[in-house]
């Protein structure tokens, strides 16, 4: 894994036992298996050293031996592999009307999914015992209980600052008076709680384990009640000063277009928003009155199947907002020459219906087209990929700073 630190970097203070440990841990979680000449030979280690280290390292339970690897010459090395299974993440992803709850091992694979439909803007406290609920629940799966959670990643559908994520903006969830329950969350479960914005979390997620995984410079949308971008440059999420970065709902698309929540007219989110694909089926309903989508109240679901089923309503709201994407993405690719955009949340499951025309006008449009193309993909983690995400970023703290795992790595079985 790109991310965990190179070799180069791992070659760190050998006076430091501590840090030597982290290293070690940190190689032997990226090669998954690895044998103890290879630890001092990547890691520039005596073989005693190595041979201290993993005594200690052995016991918590993190890493094993298994089996016997291939010999350059002498006695052949017993392995040594990370165990995956050895703790388990809550990545939690708190949406505008949902909460969800990922449990995944310590290699991102997914164990348990949760899910609720919640009115989480209107209701904080009834948000959190959701979640209490839905963690307890996957907790109560694991043979040792909460003894086996490491760490907790939590999404929010705000911007959240890097350096006061304890404060969320009250303009976008109100009823939780700028409080993002971090505190919260750290008292209960007793381990580290970490919190990022939903799209920030769909682009680390897609860089991980999905669409874009290896790739240094993408650029991740999510299209729900707002649109955010989360950008991965040189292999790193970019958040900006204030974690702001990537805030796509009040790009100017139509100067004469609607008044925005913002006080501006025609922002993104005006016209590709979920409520905006929503409300242009009452605006359009005269022209298809045999449209499927008339009947109830179609959910941004509803309009996605319709599309796909070739019905003519869904598929002009779907064509026009394929429209306004096209600007913004073109601007985007334009601005940041990114080598991937990944398209999630609402209108990903149209696959090619969204992705051919944006990618024709990409290639037309784009300044340095010719000299490199930018790939437009669907996310393929789906909904689930903001939760995963969650997930992930706990899963990176714990190797950037790896004190956490050694911590709390005693096995349940010998507590
Ligand atoms: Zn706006």
């Amino acid at each position: 894994m790109h991310r965990i630190n190179s070799t180069a970097e791992n070659k760190i203070d050998q006076h430091n036992p501590l840090l030597l440990k982290d290293s070690v841990l940190r190689l032997i979680w990226r090669e998954h298996q690895i044998s103890r000449a290879e630890i001092s030979r990547q890691l520039d280690l005596s073989r005693s050293t190595v041979t201290e280290i993993i005594k200690e390292i052995l016991p918590t339970g993190l890493v094993a031996e298994v089996g016997i690897g291939k010999s350059s010459g002498g006695r052949k090395p017993i392995l040594l592999q990370f165990q995956d299974d050895a703790k388990v993440i809550l990545g939690i992803d708190i949406g505008a009307t949902h909460v969800s709850v990922a449990m995944t091992n310590l290699r991102g694979k997914l164990l348990l999914w949760k899910e609720r439909n919640f009115p989480v803007r209107e209701d904080a406290e009834g948000t959190f015992n959701v979640i209490d609920e839905l963690c307890n629940e996957c907790l109560s799966t694991m043979k040792h209980g909460p003894n086996m959670l490491l760490s907790i990643g939590v999404s929010v559908p705000s911007p959240v600052d890097p350096i006061h994520p304890e404060y969320l903006s009250e303009t976008i969830i109100p009823a939780w008076h700028g409080k993002s329950g971090l505190e919260r969350l750290r008292e209960k479960y007793g381990v580290p709680v970490y919190l990022d914005n939903d799209a920030n979390l769909g682009a680390l997620a897609e860089n991980w384990w999905g669409a874009g995984k290896n790739v240094n410079d993408l650029i991740y949308i999510k299209i729900s009640s707002g649109v955010g971008a989360g950008y991965i440059f040189g292999g790193k999420l970019y958040r900006g000063s204030k974690g702001i970065a990537g805030e796509m709902s009040h790009m100017p698309i139509d100067p004469n277009g609607r008044l925005c929540g913002c006080g501006l007219r025609g922002c993104l989110a005006t016209v590709i928003s979920a409520w905006a694909l929503k409300e242009r089926i009452g605006t359009l309903s005269n022209l298809y009155p045999d449209s499927h989508l008339l009947n109830g109240s179609p959910t941004i679901i509803d309009i996605e199947n319709a599309a796909l089923d070739g019905d003519p309503l869904a598929i002009q709201i779907v064509n026009e907002a394929t429209t306004y994407l096209t600007s913004a993405i073109t601007s985007l690719v334009n601005l940041m020459n990114p080598d991937m955009i990944i398209i999630g949340g609402s209108l990903s499951r149209l696959g090619e219906l969204v992705i051919n025309p944006i990618q024709e006008k990409i290639d037309l449009c784009a300044l340095v087209s010719s000299v490199t193309k930018t790939k437009l993909v669907t996310s393929t983690l789906g909904s689930k990929g903001i939760a995963i995400g969650a997930a992930t970023m706990a899963i990176e703290q714990a190797f950037i700073d790896p004190k956490i795992l050694r911590e709390n790595s005693v096995p349940a079985v010998l507590k």
